[in-house]
């Protein structure tokens, strides 16, 4: 069976996909495209090689008889209207994240699927499929380290554009941490505080880099996580969980070890998109192998929901200084 995808943007990671779903992954093709800018669409269908309808209208692309899912690549603000488009037009979407800009567009997508009966959307939170992630989650589970009791975490990217503001240290970056660390922990958050250290002069005039999230979850855990994304020397994803008898690390990615110039070196990438690119694979494949056997178990709605009731938090708190409260309606059954 071949899933046949319709993608909504074809930017930088929507070309990304187009190119793992045509080339790389299995049972799987692009069918048609869409995007504000239909010239992209034509320069991607082009340079792949790929035999896709291109549509001017994202709905019509998800109304499309032979569109079987929905890829929604496309510029944050629009993710909302298109994953409810696609819900109500009974196909399974996934969706970048985020899932929506605000908690409530998270919240009106959770409620309009529950309304359909039936899971559709899978959130593009790539950790969760990350093997480093899925190493130190098994280690956690296994009790080997006991209980945890404090995780430190780093985000750090070499530089960012000029366009990058202090709050989207929250809503771009730090919210792959939000999204992995409360499924490596089995837990929500319950409170956010940031902090501010002496600002990098490598940062824009408006852009306060680097801070410190701090949030405490349910049971107690406390997390710290140093955003950083003028660090110069790499992109760096740094994860130590401290438990009640030992220490789980996040594995560095794997790198030849050299000895050369009287010096002992690893390599550390510098391109966000090579660091977690296995998993990217794997999320799309699983995403496209369920919904061929009709069930989605990947990230859901409801964690695109928690997300965004947090990053809502942590943006509160960057502005306040204050220590402010998480609160998450119970989860629903059909989340459970
Ligand atoms: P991008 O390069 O700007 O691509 C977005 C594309 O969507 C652009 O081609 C844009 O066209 C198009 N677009 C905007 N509004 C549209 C509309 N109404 N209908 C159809 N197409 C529209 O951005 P990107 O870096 O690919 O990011 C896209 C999304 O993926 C974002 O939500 C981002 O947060 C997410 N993302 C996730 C990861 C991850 O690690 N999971 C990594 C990167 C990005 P114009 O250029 O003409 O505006």
């Amino acid at each position: 069976m071949t899933l046949n995808i319709g993608v909504i943007g074809t930017g930088a990671i929507g070309r990304e996909h187009i190119r793992r779903c045509s080339q790389v992954l299995q049972n799987a093709r692009v069918v048609a495209l869409n995007d504000i800018d239909r010239r992209q669409c034509e320069e991607v269908a082009a340079a792949l090689q790929l035999q896709a309808e291109i549509y001017d209208s994202a709905h019509d692309l998800i109304n499309a008889p032979d569109v079987q899912a929905v890829l929604v690549t496309s510029w944050g603000p629009t993710h909302e209207e298109f994953v409810l488009a696609a819900i109500k037009a009974g196909k399974a979407v996934f969706c970048e994240k985020p899932l929506a800009v605000t908690a409530q567009g998270c919240m009106n997508i959770v409620e309009a699927e529950m309304a359909g009966g039936k899971k559709r959307v899978q959130v593009g939170f790539m950790r969760p499929y990350d093997s480093g992630y899925r190493a130190l989650k098994q280690v956690l589970e296994s009790g080997e380290i006991g209980t945890p009791l404090m995780l430190h975490c780093a985000h750090r990217n070499p530089e960012v554009g000029d366009s990058y503001t202090t709050d989207m240290a929250i809503t771009d970056t730090l919210i792959h941490e939000l999204d992995v660390l409360r499924w490596l922990l089995n837990d929500d958050y319950v409170s956010a505080q940031v902090i501010w250290p002496r600002k990098t002069r490598h940062a824009s005039s408006h852009l306060k880099d680097p801070q410190i999230v701090l949030l405490e979850t349910a049971q107690g855990t406390r997390i710290d996580v140093e955003i950083f994304v003028n660090c110069q020397y790499g992109y760096d994803i740094q994860c130590e969980v401290v438990g009640e008898s030992g220490i789980a690390r996040l594995p560095e990615p794997m790198a030849v070890q050299t000895r050369s110039n009287a010096a002992l070196s690893v390599a550390i990438l510098t391109d966000w998109k090579k660091r977690f690119i296995d998993a990217y694979d794997v999320e799309l494949q699983a995403f496209i192998n369920n919904v061929l056997a009709d069930e989605l178990t990947g990230p859901s709605a409801w964690d695109g929901y928690a997300a965004a009731v947090a990053a809502d938090a942590c943006v509160a708190a960057q502005k306040s200084g204050d220590i402010v409260q998480i609160t998450m309606p119970p989860r629903p059954a059909f989340y459970q």
